[in-house]
Formats: C-alpha cells, sequence, structure tokens
C-alpha cells in the first residue's frame, strides 16, 4: 500500500515513524508544511522539514523534542557573544545542515531538490516532499499585531490569542513536484496529528493540493493532535476554541471539513463520537499518545485499518 501524509514538525513526524514502520518506507511520501521557514543569521531554516529528516534517520532527539540529538550550541553562543541574534535556537549539528541547503538555495536549486538530496545523505527512503518550492509563509494576527510564524511561536512563546492566520504567498504557490502524483498515485492520504492551522493550514493553503485533497479517490484519515480536548504540546487546543469553537473531534473534524473521510481520535474524547458521525466522517476511536515505537505504530496501524475499511 502506498500512503501519503500530509504533516508538520515534532508531532507529525512521531506519527510518520510509526507509519514507515508499519509499511515499507519506501512506500510513504511526506508532504510538509513550510509556512514556518524562517531565515536565521543568514540561514535557511525549514524546521519542519528538518524535525521530518531527523525523525526519519533516527537523528532527533526525543526528549526535547525538536532539533537534534547529542547537540551542542557553541555556535550560537558565539553569535550571541558577537551580537548576534539567538532567539531561535540552533544547534552545532543542526546548523550543518542549514549551511547546506542555504547554499543551495542561493545557487538556484529548488527547496524540494535539496530536501530530496540531504533526506538520501540521511539514508531516509521515504520522499520528504516540502509542500511548494515557492515562497509560503504563514502570519498570526493577534490583538498585540502581526507576526510572522516564528515571532509568534518562539520569540513571544505562542502566548498572544491567534485571531487569524495568514499564508503569505499562498494565492501564487504551486505544489512542490511530486506532491501532486504523490496525492493522485497514493492509495491512502493520511493527515497526520499536526496542528491542523498552522502545520496542515500551509499545506492546504496550496490551491492545488486542496483540490486534490476535494477530488481524492482514496480514503483521507486525520488523526487528531489533541488528548481529552488538550494538545499533547503547542497552542493546537487554544487555536481550535477560537478559531473553531471547540476541542471537541468533531471541532478537529470540521477544520478537515470536506477532506477527510475519517477521524482518529483518543478514548478520552469518545463523548465526542457521536458528532464525528454528524459530520459524514467515520471515527475510530483509539489511544493516540505516541510515547514509544510501539505506540507510534499502533496509532499508524489504527489509521491503516480504516483505510481496509471505509
Ligand atoms: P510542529 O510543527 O513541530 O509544531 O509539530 P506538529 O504540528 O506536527 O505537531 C504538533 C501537534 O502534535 C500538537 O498539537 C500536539 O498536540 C500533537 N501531538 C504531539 N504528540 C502527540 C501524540 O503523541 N499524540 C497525538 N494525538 N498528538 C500529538
Ligand atoms: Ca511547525
Amino acid at each position: 500500500m502506498k500512503v501519503t501524509v500530509l504533516t508538520g514538525g515534532v508531532g507529525g513526524a512521531r506519527f510518520l515513524r510509526g507509519v514507515v514502520d508499519v509499511l515499507h518506507p519506501g512506500d510513504v511520501t511526506a508532504v510538509v508544511n513550510v509556512g514556518d521557514d524562517v531565515e536565521v543569521l543568514g540561514l535557511a531554516v525549514s524546521p519542519d522539514v528538518d524535525s521530518v529528516v531527523y525523525a526519519l534517520a533516527g537523528l532527533a532527539d526525543e526528549e526535547r523534542g525538536w532539533g537534534r540529538a547529542d547537540e551542542t550550541w557553541n555556535a550560537l553562543d558565539s553569535a550571541a557573544a558577537f551580537g548576534g541574534e539567538s532567539w531561535f535556537r540552533l544547534g552545532d549539528r543542526d546548523v550543518g545542515l542549514h549551511l547546506v541547503r542555504t547554499q543551495a538555495l542561493r545557487a538556484g536549486e529548488p527547496l524540494s531538490a535539496v530536501t530530496a538530496r540531504l533526506a538520501a545523505a540521511a539514508g531516509i527512503e521515504t520522499a520528504v516532499l516540502p509542500a511548494t518550492d515557492d515562497r509560503l509563509r504563514t502570519w498570526i494576527e493577534t490583538p498585540s499585531g502581526t507576526f510572522s510564524f516564528q515571532e509568534w511561536f518562539v520569540a513571544r512563546g505562542h502566548r498572544d490569542p491567534v485571531k487569524r492566520v495568514r499564508f503569505e504567498g499562498s494565492a501564487d504557490a504551486r505544489p512542490a513536484p511530486g506532491v501532486l502524483d504523490a496525492l493522485l498515485e497514493a492509495d491512502a492520504i493520511l493527515i497526520a496529528p499536526s496542528n491542523p492551522f498552522v502545520s496542515i493550514g500551509p499545506i492546504l493553503a496550496v490551491e492545488r493540493i486542496r483540490r486534490a485533497l476535494e477530488r481524492r479517490r482514496v480514503t483521507a484519515i486525520a488523526v487528531s493532535p489533541l488528548i481529552g480536548g488538550r494538545a499533547v504540546k503547542g497552542p493546537a487546543a487554544d487555536m481550535l476554541r477560537r478559531l473553531q469553537g471547540g476541542t471537541t473531534p468533531a471541532h478537529v473534524g470540521e477544520s478537515y471539513s470536506g477532506l477527510i473521510d475519517a477521524l482518529v481520535f483518543d478514548e478520552a474524547d469518545a463523548a465526542g463520537t457521536d458528532a464525528v458521525s454528524a459530520l459524514g466522517v467515520r471515527p475510530i476511536v483509539t489511544h493516540t499518545l505516541m510515547r514509544d515505537g510501539a505506540s507510534r505504530r499502533r496509532l499508524a496501524e489504527a489509521a491503516l485499518d480504516a483505510v481496509a475499511v471505509a
């Protein structure tokens, strides 16, 4: 079975590891958010692409939850000592990847091409595709002003309530090479338990990607990022409350209106099952906390079981 997974960074990457464990890694394609991309100290950083690459290559720091294992911070400390910006944490090992990417982009190589090279160098068989090679950036409107995604998320600690999310460049953004084919040729489409607004939202803001999902001929299954109405980490619950009116599985399902056939959510949210059915979406209730390899695989299996049944 060939599967295409729409994903953000850390939460999505965890799920993706489960999916590639259950299937053959070469039968999986990851379509990754680029709305978080940011330039730091002159370096082109793609945090969600990097989280996916590090996770699939077994290089991720599982305790910290982002970045690379065995990381040190000398370059950033030195930059700060010389008066450089240090609000965005870049580790020494991580910087190596950003140097390669930045050089390639400056030389005119598309993000998808350099990402494929990085993934191959890391020994990854799964196709890792940025949603678009075009510039697409997430902006967050709050009562205190409008901020770029990373300024809101990292520098301001995602404390400002979100009034609206905007995707700069989405009107002109084309799917990166391979993305539409991956959606058309897949036997199933999965949406990882990533933040619906700021991780999956920017992917779906690419018109032709959204249309491919709307016109899908295969089952599309989303996994909720909420457990007991709360995010495992990050602002997803706050955003669902403000932008979708609540944190039940049906609210998660509504954020993917017309795009999914089934929604996997946690037993802690089982009270919301009927409301999901009422949306015309098949509810799949299971344990969704990914603590280790076994729980990641179980969640991937629960989502893939829905393909067979739907
Ligand atoms: P980011 O781009 O690094 O912020 O990561 P994602 O958007 O891909 O993932 C963030 C989301 O993952 C958060 O909303 C979390 O609630 C969710 N998440 C993280 N770990 C788990 C887990 O074990 N189970 C579920 N269901 N969601 C998770
Ligand atoms: Ca992200």
